[in-house]
């Protein structure tokens, strides 16, 4: 379970969130992983707050680079300084807004995996692919330009989140069986890169809240979730872990 802050968070705010959350994370079984992607400039905060409890911090991007004259930009390398565990890499928002291509993503995932970062390689349509039938042209495009990069060993140690475009952040969120279905279509491109590669966790994201997770997370692909505006608030958080563990309990 895994939460995407995007560009929100102030240093006072945040130690609550953090704290509230690694608080109520220890309560939940070991076998559901908890992971909170913040905004680079709260690396250190989340280091300082979370080192010693169960939940790992991640990074909500990365550059293609290993460093140089790339203004602006934060090496993998940079984000492990901090002890960071997950890195987000080809979030649609990142896609449309930055026009990363399919393959800059997978350099980015490259790069993620050799500073020991785990790449959450985030895959989606938009609402008019979905309506031209072209949702697994789309995501099976975007998934197997990241594949084609890795080898099977580097692959099975990715994570893959499906979300749909027109499920972010609109509380629009794909019906169960829908996301199921998409899922089971990833899994089949994954299961083709080699065995190993199958069990890769797939998350599902986009407007997933605590009325809507206990569904979703009981679908036969669903292993978990990236959650955006949900994440902000502890107690949504934490009952979208808790809606995970009583699907895994069951
Ligand atoms: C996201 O940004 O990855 C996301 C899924 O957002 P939301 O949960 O707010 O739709």
């Amino acid at each position: 379970m895994v939460g995407n802050w995007k560009m929100h968070g102030r240093i006072h705010d945040n130690a609550t969130l953090l704290i509230e959350v690694a608080a109520g994370a220890s309560a939940l079984q070991k076998s559901v992983h908890v992971g909170v992607c913040v905004p680079c400039p709260y690396l250190a905060q989340s280091q300082a707050l979370l080192s010693g409890s169960v939940v790992k911090w991640g990074i909500q991007d990365v550059s293609a680079h290993t460093g140089g004259a790339y203004t602006g930009e934060v090496a993998a390398e940079m984000a492990a300084d901090f002890g960071v565990t997950y890195a987000i890499v080809g979030h649609s928002e990142r896609r449309a807004y930055h026009r990363e291509s399919p393959e800059l993503v997978a350099t980015k995932a490259q790069r993620a995996l050799e500073a020991g970062l785990t790449p959450i390689v985030c895959v989606g349509e938009s609402l008019e692919e979905r309506e031209a039938g072209k949702t697994e042209q789309i995501i099976g495009t975007q998934l197997e330009a990241v594949l084609n990069v890795l080898t099977e060993e580097q692959a099975a140690s990715i994570v893959v989140a499906y979300e749909p475009v027109w499920a972010i952040g609109t509380g629009k969120t794909a019906r169960p069986g829908q996301a199921q279905d998409v899922h089971a279509f990833l899994r089949g491109k994954l299961q083709a890169k080699g065995a190993s590669v199958a069990n890769v966790p797939l998350l599902y994201g986009g407007s997933v809240k605590p009325e809507n997770a206990e569904e979703l997370f009981g679908q036969k692909d669903i292993d978990g979730g990236l959650i955006g505006g949900a994440s902000l608030k502890s107690k949504d958080f934490l009952a979208i872990c808790r809606a995970a563990q009583t699907v895994m309990l069951h």
